[in-house]
């Protein structure tokens, strides 16, 4: 070996292998500069150079930008596409949080943000925009509040409702950049073909549990689209929500920023563009990885000869209805309300009370009198039940509880209620005390 040593050693405070270049000594100063690595290959601006002749800064924001302005990549022109700049963020929630947050402090221009919801106590763990204090508010009142403060200078317009077919196009014509922090399959499939009609690059990211991903779709600067990976949607009930399976609650932050970085890239004219490339994040073995993309010439959008050309009926393509509908062809689903269920209990009729939640979700809150049978064990642990008994049956929401009945009456029980809004809806409309989660 040359004269490099393997191992550890500490320069300015940060620790670093010794066979990497010099990064930084320090970011807080200007003693760290890029000398060992080149610059990096610039892809051009989507930001046309005559939007920048009227962008002007004053003292306070030249102090505000100062690390963008002296790295040789960015500099004031780079700052000036930034401002000039237009993003769509959808959702302000886990994903839409870093995104607009760190766009923001990115000093974008103008940010339009798309939300319909309001803030509830579970989305805390993870949609950082909002607080505490902000439950109950809409979501893109806290947003905005907490937007200013990070930086008034950016220009924020607020859709106070959901990204659909019918508002889609009007959305996102006045912008140059979509973000998409929604996570499920007939916004994303939305956001992908309004994106590819009008020609906007969409940043696309989405999380599940302890793993994220994260690319750009661009058809129109070279890249594929969400339908040249997936065509179509996977079954309704396939994949599972995040309400559903649960998210680490930090790992929207990292695929947040990962969209925000991919934005400010396009906006600046910075590297290459994760176009092509989708990036896997493991949590659990902290591991990325990189998959190949290719568009594909037979994609029903933005293939050679494409079949769709407008905009379609999301929820039906995902099998939202669909689903629906056919469920309700088979025997409907005998529902209890959770006003009824709370006089049956008072009235000290005799029934079963059936919880098909999991243990976990037990221990965090149950109705008193419930039973535990979890849906997963229901099938091996019929025999604890009677077919003679009433049996109401309850889970967090009433989806689990649901599938719980159909077992059941193909079981040949016949007695059987499933609780609507399950134990989520107890907590709201009769028992204020049971924590929501
Ligand atoms: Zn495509």
């Amino acid at each position: 070996m040359s004269g490099r040593r393997q191992g550890y050693g500490s320069r300015g405070g940060l620790v670093v292998p010794r066979t990497l270049p010099a990064l930084s000594s320090s970011c807080s100063g200007s003693r760290g500069v890029l000398r060992s690595l080149p610059f990096p290959k610039m892809s051009k601006s989507i930001i046309d150079p005559s939007r920048l002749e009227k962008i002007e800064f004053s003292n306070d924001e030249i102090a505000r930008y100062s690390r963008h302005l002296i790295m040789p990549e960015v500099t004031l022109e780079g700052q000036k596409r930034l401002k000039a700049a237009s993003i769509l963020c959808i959702g302000t929630g886990g994903l839409g949080s870093p995104i607009a947050l760190y766009l923001a402090a990115a000093g974008i221009g103008r940010m339009g943000l798309v939300d319909g919801d309001v803030v509830d106590f579970s989305n805390l763990q993870r949609q950082i925009l909002h607080g505490t204090k902000d439950v109950g508010r809409k979501k893109l009142n806290s947003a905005r509040d907490r937007i200013r403060e990070v930086n008034p200078n950016v220009q924020i317009d607020l859709h106070d409702t959901y990204f659909t077919s019918a508002n889609a196009e009007e959305l996102v014509r006045d912008y140059d950049i979509v973000v998409d922090g929604t996570d499920n399959f007939p916004t994303r499939y939305l956001s992908n073909d309004i994106c590819v009609f009008m020609k906007k690059p969409n940043v696309y990211g989405s999380i599940f549990r302890f793993e994220g991903q994260c690319t750009v779709f661009a058809p129109h600067l070279g890249g594929p689209c969400y339908r040249c990976m997936f065509p179509e949607p996977p079954p309704p009930g396939m994949v599972p929500s995040c309400a559903e399976g649960g998210v680490l609650g930090v790992l929207p932050g990292v695929i947040g920023v990962l969209q925000a970085i991919e934005a400010i890239k396009l906006v600046v004219g910075l590297g290459q563009p994760l176009m092509g490339r989708l990036l896997h994040f493991d949590a659990l073995n902290l591991k990325f990885r990189e998959f190949k993309l290719r568009r594909d010439p037979k994609c029903p959008v933005c293939g050679d000869n494409p079949t769709i050309k407008e905009l379609i009926d999301y929820d039906q393509f995902c099998g939202i209805p669909q689903a629906a509908a056919a469920e309700a062809a088979e025997a409907p689903i005998p529902t209890m309300n959770v006003r009824e269920l709370k006089q049956k209990l008072e009235s000290g009729e005799k029934f079963v009370l059936l919880d098909v939640r999991e243990p976990f979700e037990w221990d965090i809150c149950r109705i008193d009198h419930a039973k535990l049978i979890p849906l997963g064990q229901l099938p091996s642990r019929m025999s604890e039940l009677d077919s003679a008994d009433e049996i109401v049956i309850h889970c967090k929401s009433g989806g689990r509880s649901a599938k719980a009945v159909r077992l059941l009456q193909e079981a040949g029980f016949s007695k059987l209620h499933n609780v609507e809004g399950g134990i989520t809806a107890w907590a709201e409309e009769i028992d204020p005390s049971v924590p929501k989660y």
